[in-house]
């Protein structure tokens, strides 16, 4: 249990004493159907970690219904946000809004990512205690949506001395999470969570 300032279940939290987006499902986790409408928002600087960077501009805004369900707790969530991007072609960095909508089951009792279940794409997350802690799924949802190649503007002309660079170095940090993430979804076993929060 966390009351107060302390997280006992994530080990990331309580290592840097960062805020994490989190939402506190005591209150329906043991009725079965019933549901429970949340907004947080989130510190600029909780997906700066590890290697899964991306850098946001301002607090994140999450808004959703949790409803608790036969095996854990289903996440519908909208998210607003503005993430720092480069301009694959200027090198310039610029801020890029973002709206997108998330979904996720977060289980009582942990299987895999993704479902065994054919065309079913929602992910699944481990229930920590009485929270989902939502930063995953974000961070997921959010690397899928951001361009590969950011532009500052669609007709931006780029560094002209450095044209011809312009393909080299290219899949840039959000490409290469993509496909990662690509990677990530079509395995049915292993949990990348323990990876992520270093056990
Ligand atoms: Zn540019």
């Amino acid at each position: 249990m966390t009351q107060g300032g302390t997280c006992l279940y994530n080990p990331v939290c309580q290592m840097e004493g960062k805020t994490i987006l989190k939402v506190d499902i005591s209150s329906i986790i043991k009725d079965i159907g019933s549901s429970l409408a949340f907004k947080e928002t989130g510190s600029s600087d909780i997906f700066m970690q590890g290697d899964d960077k991306v850098p946001l501009a301002v607090p994140i805004v999450v808004e959703g219904v949790a409803t608790c369900t036969s095996d854990g707790i289903y996440i519908q969530a909208n998210i607003k946000g503005v993430a720092h991007l480069t301009c694959s072609r200027c090198l310039r960095e610029y801020d890029q809004e973002f709206e997108l909508s998330c979904e996720g089951r977060f289980q009582k009792r942990f299987t895999s990512p993704v479902s065994s279940e054919e065309g079913d794409f929602v992910e699944n997350f481990a229930l920590e205690g009485d929270f989902c802690v939502l930063d995953d799924m974000i961070k997921h949802e959010l690397i899928l949506s951001l361009p590969m190649k950011p532009l500052c503007s669609p007709d931006c002309k780029g560094l002209e001395e450095h044209e011809e660079y312009e393909v080299e170095d290219e899949p840039t940090a959000f490409g290469r999470k993509l496909l990662e993430a690509i990677e990530e979804g079509s395995k049915t076993n292993g949990s990348t969570k323990k990876k992520d929060l270093g056990i």
